[in-house]
């Protein structure tokens, strides 16, 4: 959404990666990758590759942080300086601060933080090749090493975006697309009760368009968390 230049981005019914409206770019999914981390994942999707830490409930550092009846959740995204084409200038900004925030919220949501009083549940998100679409990657990530963690959760968090491009609502923006679409939904949803624990937005949609783009990201948000699942399930079953 940075440039207003009018793109062809859809010849035919089909997108400049050959993908269809409702199709997400190719995923794989590995659990329990950290040997020093209580629980990890990494996820490639599309050219991204992220990669999630998760530790915890553990004490609280600064202690004033801490809560006398939930544990706090905290995530940290990370953009390595390599991640992109253009060098990133390492350590934190105002973006990868917003991202740990709507991550952390979201997670929050979905973690039994009453059971732990005063302790800490940290995820850390270290983003090794980005290419749109980061911030839904590290939410499927953080979940997955929250799960492998066995931080008790009510469910598991997909992050899954739709947009818009060339009039058209597609799922899942690629970098070209989110470069020079007209709207992008970054959503982190339980596929299982629907409840949506993440939603922010850039651009323009109607109310009609909007429908739609939370329903491809419903629908599409069932097959990622079986593969979710059975990625768990494989790191188990491999012990
Ligand atoms: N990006 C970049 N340099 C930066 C930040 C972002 O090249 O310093 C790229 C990266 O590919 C990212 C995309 O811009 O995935 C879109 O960034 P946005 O802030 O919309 O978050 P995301 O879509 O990754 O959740």
């Amino acid at each position: 959404m940075i440039d207003m230049e009018e793109r062809i981005m859809i010849e035919n019914g089909t997108r400049l990666d050959g993908r269809r409206f409702d199709e997400v770019r190719p995923i794989k999914i590995e659990v329990g990758v950290l040997r020093n981390a209580v629980g990890s994942a990494y996820v490639e999707w599309g050219k991204n590759k992220v990669i999630a830490a998760a530790f915890g409930p553990r004490e609280v550092h600064p202690r004033h942080q801490q809560s006398p009846i939930k544990a706090i959740v905290r995530c940290n995204y990370n953009m390595a300086a390599f991640s992109v084409p253009d060098r990133k200038r390492p350590g934190p900004d105002r973006r990868s601060s917003e991202i740990s925030k709507v991550i952390s919220d979201a997670l929050t949501g979905q973690v039994f933080v009453e059971r732990f009083p005063r302790t800490a549940v940290d995820v850390f998100v270290e983003v090794l090749e980005a290419s749109a679409g980061t911030r839904c990657v590290a939410l499927t990530a953080s979940s997955l090493a929250l799960a492998d963690a066995g931080i008790p959760m009510r469910g598991l968090l997909v992050g899954c975006a739709a947009g818009k491009i060339n009039g058209e609502v597609v799922l899942d923006l690629g970098k070209e697309e989110d470069n020079y679409g007209e709207a992008d939904l970054p959503v982190g949803i339980e596929p299982m009760t629907g409840e949506i624990s993440l939603m922010q937005m850039d651009g323009h949609f109607t109310r009609e368009e909007f429908d739609k783009a939370l329903g491809l990201i419903t629908e599409a948000s069932k097959g990622i968390h079986e593969m979710m699942i059975e990625a768990l399930k494989r790191r188990y079953s491999e012990v």
